[in-house]
């Protein structure tokens, strides 16, 4: 059985994020990339299946231009056996959906592992689309995964509790922490960098697909304000605070 990952490529979360002057993008100078934090537990996971001689191969993409690269160099170091790089600069989801999909559709895996969100834009939107697209079977928000045969059985975190659920494969399954615990993610070592100089990394070149939705613009939050003290005994001015300036009741 083989498994592709997918990887989304995200600035560090200890990262201080600037967008460019007009609003429009990220202003990705100065910042260190990183595999997306649920991706981790993803690709952890999907090592573990292939050494518990589950899997034959673990394969890492990721959809976008040259400057992914060394993320998809660590996930190979952290123990991918091969890398597919989908050569655009996605604008949204639906994009990278398709442009999965069509690669999956060209070189078939049986479990695709995705993370439940991509932390730089929050979309939430590709693994669920990647799914439909395939005509596969999706689990969200999973923190457990066994396989037997064919069949899988997912643990999902719903509000309150869990959910046990079982699925035939293909599937497609958006992860996070749970999948394996923290203390299991793995870093590269040396032998682990040495190794992925040299293993596959392919450049696929995607069709045309539009975007659906496109960012216009991006806002930082309004930094907070002091913390204003008012007198105990006026409870008139608090009100008139309340009502005039922070406008809550
Ligand atoms: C060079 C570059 C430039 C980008 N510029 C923009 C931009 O201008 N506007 C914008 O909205 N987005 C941009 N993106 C982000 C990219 O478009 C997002 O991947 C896409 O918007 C989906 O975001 P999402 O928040 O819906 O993903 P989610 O649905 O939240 O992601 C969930 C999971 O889907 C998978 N996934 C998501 N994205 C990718 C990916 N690219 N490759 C492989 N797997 C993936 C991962 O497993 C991820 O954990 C850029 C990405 C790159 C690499």
């Amino acid at each position: 059985m083989k498994i592709l990952v997918c990887i989304s490529h995200v600035p560090d979360t200890t990262s201080k994020i600037q967008f460019t002057a007009d609003g429009a993008a990220l202003d990705a100078q100065g910042i260190q990339f990183v595999i997306n934090p649920h991706d981790e537990f993803g690709l952890t996971k999907a090592l573990q299946m292939k050494e518990a001689g589950l899997a034959t191969q673990v394969t890492a993409l990721i959809v976008g231009d040259a400057s992914v690269e060394p993320t998809l160099r660590k996930a190979l170091a952290i123990g991918a056996d091969d890398a597919v790089r989908i050569d655009a600069r996605p604008e949204s989801g639906n994009q990278v959906a398709q442009w999965i999909a069509e690669y999956v559709q060209a070189n078939p895996y049986e479990l695709v592992l995705c993370g439940i969100e991509s932390i730089d834009y929050n979309g939430g939107t590709v693994p669920g689309l990647l799914a439909h697209r395939m005509g596969a079977a999706f689990a969200n928000a999973c923190i457990g995964l066994e396989l037997s045969g064919t069949n899988a059985t997912v643990l999902r975190e719903i509000d309150g509790g869990k959910e046990k659920l079982t699925a035939s494969l293909p599937l497609v399954v958006a992860g996070k922490k749970g999948l394996v615990e923290e203390s299991e993610l793995r870093i590269p070592n040396m032998r682990g960098i040495m190794a992925a100089r040299t293993k596959p990394l392919a450049v696929v070149a995607p069709s045309a697909v539009a975007a659906q939705v496109v960012s216009k613009r991006f806002e930082k939050p309004v930094g907070r304000t002091s913390v204003r003290l008012i007198d105990k005994d006026n409870l008139g001015e608090l009100v008139r605070l309340l009502h005039e300036e922070a406008k809550v009741i």
